[in-house]
């Protein structure tokens, strides 16, 4: 089988990577440091499956625009992908399919959000409602600094007009947990959970980002846990779709909070996670490639279920000064071969090669090392020795990546 990867980041390098498995791979634009990578636009790609990656695409409608074409796509056509590129709509859809969530309001003018924003204890959580790379969110410890927000985001200062709704929700506390799901329209099946790290800083301190770190598996998180996910979130999510006439085929990916009062959906997004897709998809033992045709023809039960080994895998984000407000670019990265030959693997996603053919640093986040071993604690160390190889000037990471799931 011919795969096309759309896409250009660390989860596409995965799933090229894990593809190349058992099938043919291109991927389109990619980066130099993807293998396969070509410039040309997907719907001139020859392949016999197209893999659309990143979320905004499928928001714009490239799976339609494939599908339209005579392609096999993997991946939602635009209306089911506005469950990530309208917060507002997914609270909807989820409110109808009945899944356990934060409670919420949506507003476009100000007094009306400030005067609900007061009716609520804190943390206060302020969410833009278009596509902000998971930046569009605060989560705010006093109710002045959401005012401040919603001000800010509703006067199209942040985020033009993704910000111009804004969603304003409850607060939830407890540990989060990422469960992908891949579908068929009418099917779902679970991919092993993982949990990824938002914040910037160590201790989850500062901005929410792209994702700064991921692990798969996930201690305590058992099977009975993600049947529950699978009933009572991701079936009645896929049944109120189809109830609109949308034929949902893609990854669901259930991003939940375990809460004191069991798990509650944070947030629905229509593609694999980046840094997800660099633990979960390497532990896979099945055939990655025709699990997603067979999800892309409509008929899950084509191909065999998702397996996974019994190993861990650790992610490490390596990062740019600056990143996520203004990072810097451009500078040589030295030392990949040294963490390959850690036996790491390095996702590349931020990166291009300048005059000279050097790989330079080029976006925010710059690579992904994934580390692995029989245990949480083994992979977290496989992959900071890893990555502990790799430099360039102003190179950024955080250092708690998994590290209380190593002591579980
Ligand atoms: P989202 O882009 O909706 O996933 O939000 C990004 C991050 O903000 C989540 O992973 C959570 O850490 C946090 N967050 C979002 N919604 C809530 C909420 N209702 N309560 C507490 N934290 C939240």
């Amino acid at each position: 089988m011919r795969v096309c990867v759309v896409g250009s980041g660390g989860r596409e390098h995965a799933l090229a990577h894990v593809l190349a498995r058992t099938a043919e791979v291109v991927v389109t634009p990619g980066n130099p440091a993807i293998p396969g990578s070509v410039a040309t636009p997907p719907v001139e790609v020859d392949a016999d499956l197209v893999v659309v990656g990143p979320e905004a695409p499928l928001v714009a409608g490239l799976a339609d625009e494939l599908r339209a074409a005579g392609r096999l796509v993997f991946g939602p056509g635009a209306d089911g992908a506005r469950l990530e590129g309208s917060k507002a709509w997914m609270k909807e859809v989820v409110a109808a399919a009945g899944v356990p969530t934060a409670g919420y309001a949506a507003f476009t003018e100000v007094e009306p959000a400030l005067a609900f924003l007061r009716t609520l204890p804190g943390p206060w959580v302020v969410k833009t409602d278009g596509l902000a790379a998971g930046k569009g969110v605060l989560v705010a410890p006093t109710l002045a600094e959401a005012e401040a927000d919603v001000a800010a985001k509703l006067a199209g200062e942040s985020f033009g007009d993704a910000g111009r709704t804004v969603v304003i929700e409850e607060g939830m506390t407890g540990p989060e947990l990422s469960l992908l799901a891949v579908c068929d329209g009418t099917r779902a099946v679970a991919l092993a959970p993982a949990q990824d790290f938002k914040r910037i800083g160590d201790g989850d301190a500062g901005p929410n980002t792209g994702g700064m770190g991921a692990y798969s598996p996930v201690p305590g998180v058992d099977d009975a846990l993600v049947a529950d996910v699978m009933d009572r979130f991701v079936a009645p999510t896929l049944a109120e779709l189809r109830r609109r006439g949308i034929d949902y085929r893609g990854v669901l990916y259930a991003g939940l909070m375990l809460t004191p009062d069991g798990p509650r959906l944070v947030e629905y997004n229509v593609r694999f996670g980046d840094p997800e897709a660099q633990v979960v998809l390497p532990r896979l033992t099945t055939d990655l490639a025709a699990l997603l045709a067979a999800a892309a023809a409509g008929d899950l039960t084509q191909a065999p279920p998702p397996a996974f080994d019994d190993g861990a895998r650790v992610t490490v984000v390596l990062a740019t000064e600056g990143y996520p407000a203004g990072p810097r670019t451009g500078d040589p990265i030295a030392g990949l071969a040294g963490a390959e030959a850690e036996g790491a693997t390095v996702f590349a996603a931020g990166v291009a090669r300048d005059g000279a053919g050097r790989l330079v640093t080029a976006g925010g986040r710059v690579l992904a090392v994934t580390g692995s071993g029989p245990t949480v604690a083994a992979a977290r160390d496989h992959a900071y020795r890893a990555a502990a190889r790799i430099s360039w000037p102003g190179l950024y990471h955080r250092n708690d990546i998994a590290r209380e799931a190593a002591s579980a």
